[in-house]
This record gives structure tokens, sequence and C-alpha cells, in this order.
């Protein structure tokens, strides 16, 4: 807990809080990647120690968020074959397909089961020979090699019963994409546990391309507010480039056999994500050995075309566009205890923070 806690040092925090406070003629836009920060900007109230000139928003970082509308559908429809056990994150069971979600197929019958983690599953495969057990793969670099050590495990006990259906996605296309087309931003915070596997390498060409800065930044406020300064400072110097303020956790080559797994296990395609649609090669499938344990292909479902939940604008959150409280269903129709958008589900989600702690404070 001390470790923790130096992070949170009051002391700390009012120091950085006073060196960024300098910053006050500085006009900038930074945007943070990783729902793990959107939710301790706001759990700290980050934005009331900064000064006015300096805006944060929230980009496509939160692994439930982004995961497209289809692939819910897909989910769903294979939930209600009834046949097969649907192993699943918790927050995914409430996020809106099309017409219903996983919650409510489990209320109809079908055997959704949550998990904490893809051993969880393989247990589950373990212990069920007679059932197929589909894995609901989401997220980014953090937890696509936890899903590739799963499906070599699964492949070293033969068990031919397990499979995943992948939504898997990596950071480098979409941050290229939000560069190039997305709203000004002056500086990223770079997602801290994504930064444990890649490294720092993956931000390079934002500054060498686009002349914007990254820092990558751990969680807790003493760490989210010297990556701000950090960025504040490469803005008024006019030298962006890549720091890393996690190094406690982060290596600058990242984790370089956990990548290895993750690419002997998957191959890159283009991918939608929700809000930004199809970004190239932003998707992580199966390679063509590990088929027999890719619920796309090997299991036959009909799917109708998705429908975006009406009047949800969580594709405009994502991208920086718009803000919670620019949607009308925001704390109306759409709240934690009725969720219309994915962005209302997820404890990472833009509008659930911003739900939570307008309530709270
Ligand atoms: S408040 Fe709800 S409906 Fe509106 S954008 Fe957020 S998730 Fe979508």
């Amino acid at each position: 807990m001390k470790y923790i806690s130096e992070y949170r040092d009051r002391q700390v925090i009012d120091r950085l809080a006073g060196q960024i406070a300098s910053f006050r003629d500085t006009k900038a836009v930074f945007m943070e990647v990783c729902g793990t920060h959107t939710m301790s900007i706001h759990r700290f109230d980050i934005p009331s120690l900064l000064p006015a000139g300096l805006r944060l928003l929230s980009g496509p970082g939160c692994p439930v968020c982004v995961t497209p509308v289809g692939y819910m559908d897909h989910a769903i429809a294979l939930a209600r074959q009834g046949k097969h056990i649907i192993a699943t994150f918790g927050d995914l069971v409430r996020v809106p397909g099309s017409t219903s979600t996983l919650e409510k197929a489990r209320a109809e019958g079908a055997d959704v089961r949550t998990v904490y983690s893809i051993t969880e599953a393989l247990e589950l495969a373990r212990t069920h020979p007679g059932r197929k057990v589909i894995f609901l793969a989401i997220g980014f670099e953090t937890t696509a090699p936890a899903t590739a050590a799963g499906v070599l495990q699964a492949q070293k006990e033969q068990l031919r019963n397990f499979c995943i259906l992948s939504a898997h996605k990596v950071m480098p296309p979409a941050l290229e994409m939000l560069a190039s087309e997305g709203v000004k931003i002056d500086g990223y915070l770079c997602p801290g546990h994504v930064s444990v596997i890649t490294g720092e390498e993956i931000y390079r060409f934002i500054p060498r391309k686009y002349g914007v800065g990254c820092v990558i930044a751990g969680f807790e406020p003493a760490d989210i507010l010297l990556a701000i300064l950090l960025l504040l400072k490469q803005v008024t110097d006019g030298k962006p480039r890549v720091e890393n303020a996690y190094k406690r956790a982060v290596r600058k080559e990242g984790n370089p056999k956990a990548r290895e797994m993750m690419e002997s296990v998957f191959r890159p395609v283009d991918t939608e994500w929700r809000g930004l649609g199809m970004v190239k090669k932003s998707g992580l499938v199966l390679r063509e050995e590990f088929a027999s344990m890719d619920a796309a292909g090997q299991i036959r479902v009909m799917v109708e075309p998705p429908v975006e939940p009406q009047g949800c604008i969580c594709g405009q959150i994502l991208k920086g566009i718009a803000a919670p409280s620019d949607c009308p269903l925001f704390g109306k129709m759409c709240h934690p205890g009725n969720p219309v958008g994915a962005c209302m589900v997820s404890s990472e989600g833009t509008c659930q923070n911003a739900f939570k702690f307008q309530s709270d404070g």
C-alpha cells in the first residue's frame, strides 16, 4: 500500500499541480486512449487541478466501448443456438447488440457464464467435454497475449470443444487514424498497460509523422499529472516526442515474449471499431493453424446487419468530437442501470464515468 500511496501523496500532487498551473497561458487538448485512465481522471477529479486552457478528451481506449454492435449480435446469436457455453467478461454481458444483450439471452435460457480470465474458460471446456465453450476474446495488446496463451494451452491439451470469438484489437492503427483524421490533439496520454507489452516503439510515428507528443502514463493521480506536465513542456518547447512516465512498469522494449506469443497465434486483419469504423490491420484473428478454435469460421450462425442504438452518440464520444453531456439520452434514458450504449456499460466507459462522478460530486 505504501507503494500506491506514494503516487497519491497530497504533497506530490500539489507540487505537480503547481507546476502545471504555471502553464496557465498554454492552450492545449490532450487525449487519453485508455479506459483505466478515463476512470482515474474522473475518480480523482484531475480536471479540477488543471488550468482553464487545458482540456482532456477521452479516446477509444475502453475495450468494451470500442467493441462494435455486430460483434455483440454475433455473440448473442451463438448464445441463442442453445448448445454452447458462452464464457465472457462481466462487462460484455450488458452491452447492447442491435435488439438484445447477452444478459437477456441468458434470461431466455442461453448458457452465458461470466469468467475473469481465459483460464476459467479453459476449465469450463475441460469439465464440459460434450459442449462447445466459446470464449469472447476482447481487448487490446494488454489482453491478447493471455488469449494467445490460452489458445496454445487448448492446443497442447487437445481441447477440441474450446474456441474463441475474437474482437481483439491493436492500438497503433487506431492512433494513426485519430492523428490523421480526428480532432486536433496536442498530446496523447498513452496507455500504461498496453505499453507494458508493446514498449515505447509503437508511438514513435506520432511525433515523427504528425508532430504530436506522446507520454506513457500510469494510473495513479501523480502518474497522470506527471504525464500532463511532460506533455505541456513538449507543447511549449515545440519538441514533440515519446516519453515514458511509467518506468516502474513499462520497459522501453516492452515484453517481447508476450508479443511473440501473440504474433504466433494471431494475424492482423482490418476490423471495425465502434466510433472509428473500419480500421486497417487493427484486428487480430487466429492464424490458419488454429482455425479449429475460431468460432467465427467454425460455427454457422445467421447474424442480421447491425443496428446502432437509436440516439446514442458513443461513436462521436470515442473520437473526442462530443462529450457525454452532448447526448440527449445522458442521465435520462441512459444511465448505468439502463445503459443504451456501450460507453455507459463499462466501468471504463466515458459516459459511465461522467455519470458516476458527476452524480457523486
Ligand atoms: S449517454 Fe448513453 S446513449 Fe448517450 S452516448 Fe453515452 S452511452 Fe450512448
